[in-house]
């Protein structure tokens, strides 16, 4: 029987996501029986296979250019898209600078912040441009489920896997709902 094929992604987080992932620990062993691995950064592929995945789990949110094509190529290469933590769905700490306006950021992260010696924004060609904001992925690309939480416990993604690798609905209850 040929495995399901999974690929993992991160935008604009922290990889705590993908770090309670690994917090499956010897239940890895029992999943990669049933799944194989494409993108991710525990395979170090950096794109997903031409042929597309059957699952795809993506965390952090859209804070600049790069992140909107890397969503949108992930997504099309995805049959179902999972939008991992609060990041991915809601913008989560990255989105704390929508409440300043980017020039102010910019000014305090570059220009008038404490022990900045050398004030310039950078701005060299190859880095990303930034979004006037933080987006939550649902805003940039259809989402098929979610998993909540900052980050979701390893058990929250063991139900949502073995639920899809079964066919059914995920049932993710208050205590697989973390946010700490
Ligand atoms: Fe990190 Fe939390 Fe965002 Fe996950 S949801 S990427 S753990 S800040």
């Amino acid at each position: 029987m040929s495995k399901i094929r999974v690929a993992t992604c991160s935008l604009a987080g922290c990889f705590g996501c993908h770090m309670s992932f690994l917090d499956l620990d010897e239940r890895i062993a029992d999943l990669v029986e049933l799944i194989e691995f494409d993108r991710s950064p525990l395979t170090d592929i950096k794109i997903v296979d031409a042929a597309g995945v059957d699952i795809g789990l993506i965390e952090g949110g859209v804070c600049n250019a790069e992140n909107v094509h890397t969503l949108r190529e992930f997504r099309s290469r995805c049959r179902i898209l999972v939008a991992v933590g609060a990041c991915a769905l809601t913008g989560g700490v990255p989105a704390l600078r929508n409440r300043i306006p980017l020039q102010e950021c910019f000014a305090e992260a570059y220009l008038q912040g404490a022990g900045i010696e050398a004030p310039q924004v950078p701005n060299d060609p190859e880095l990303p441009l930034l979004l006037d904001r933080v987006y939550p992925l649902h805003e940039v690309v259809r989402i098929d489920h979610v998993l909540p939480g900052c980050p979701p416990p390893a058990d929250a993604f063991w139900e949502l896997l073995t639920a899809l690798l079964a066919g059914r609905e995920p049932d993710l209850d208050y205590a697989l709902r973390r946010f700490d």
